[in-house]
């Protein structure tokens, strides 16, 4: 960064008006704080061409940064923060060919940087399971020689995979694991009653303001019990 174009931006940042200014200088998101604070020891450049404030958090002191929405070089207006969600449909049991009474589907949206541990959890949970078991993803399940992708709770844990190509989940975030639009991955839960979802990545989205909150877009079919009640639960309850 040359101190010609550091300047060029500070101008157009200095002829914001000082209202302006001092409410951009106090509302910069910080990560760690997880809350807009003020901006401390700030400086500006360009980042694609737009014009950008670094600093520290007023707070904590973690760096922070402020892209200013409109003010830069050019007025195309790129991407807004940075940020992309990830758009998926997650299958319980099998693919778009099952019957209507098997169709249990949701369509999740999630930000890219976030694991796969994360995703996972959110995975179970739009299910309305516990997240309470081992788990991993796969591009097959049914020919283990040639398994080229597969991620692991196992190996963050420190126990031995099943695969040996497998890597974490902890580590690795959804945007390096799903490549391509209509990639789909399989998502074993619970190694023991063994249920399988179909994941298919279906769109990648910019967003719009830095939100990491996953979102459940669409809840198709009611999913089954993960724990059903055994029968004599069901018999003492037909007693009462
Ligand atoms: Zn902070």
């Amino acid at each position: 960064m040359t101190e010609k174009i550091s300047n060029e931006a500070l101008k157009i940042w200095m002829a914001l008006p000082i209202s302006a200014r001092r409410k951009i200088l106090s509302n910069v998101w910080c990560p760690d704080c997880r809350t807009a604070v003020t901006i401390c020891d700030y400086s500006t450049d360009f980042d694609g061409g737009i014009v950008v404030l670094r600093g520290f958090c007023g707070i904590c002191g973690h760096k922070v940064a402020r892209v200013l929405e409109g003010c830069g070089e050019s007025s195309r207006k790129t991407q807004k923060c940075g940020l992309e969600y990830y758009i998926f449909d997650v299958w319980l049991y099998g693919d778009e060919k099952c019957t209507d009474e098997k169709r249990i589907i949701r369509k999740i949206q999630i930000a890219g940087t976030k694991s796969l541990y994360n995703f996972a959890r959110v995975i179970v949970q739009a299910f309305g399971f516990y997240f309470d078991h081992c788990f991993g993803f796969y591009d097959t399940l049914k020919d283990r020689m040639n398994c080229k992708k597969a991620f692991e709770l196992f190996v963050d844990v420190g126990e031995e995979p099943t695969r040996g190509i497998a890597k974490g989940v902890k580590k690795v975030k959804i945007s390096q694991a799903f490549k391509y639009i209509g990639e789909k991955l399989i998502f074993l839960f619970d190694y023991g009653d063994g249920w399988q979802f179909t994941v298919e990545l279906k769109e990648r989205r910019n967003a719009e303001k830095w939100d990491l909150k996953p979102i459940i877009l669409e809840s198709i079919g009611k999913a089954p019990l993960q724990y059903p009640p055994c029968e004599d639960e069901i018999e003492n309850d037909e007693e009462r």
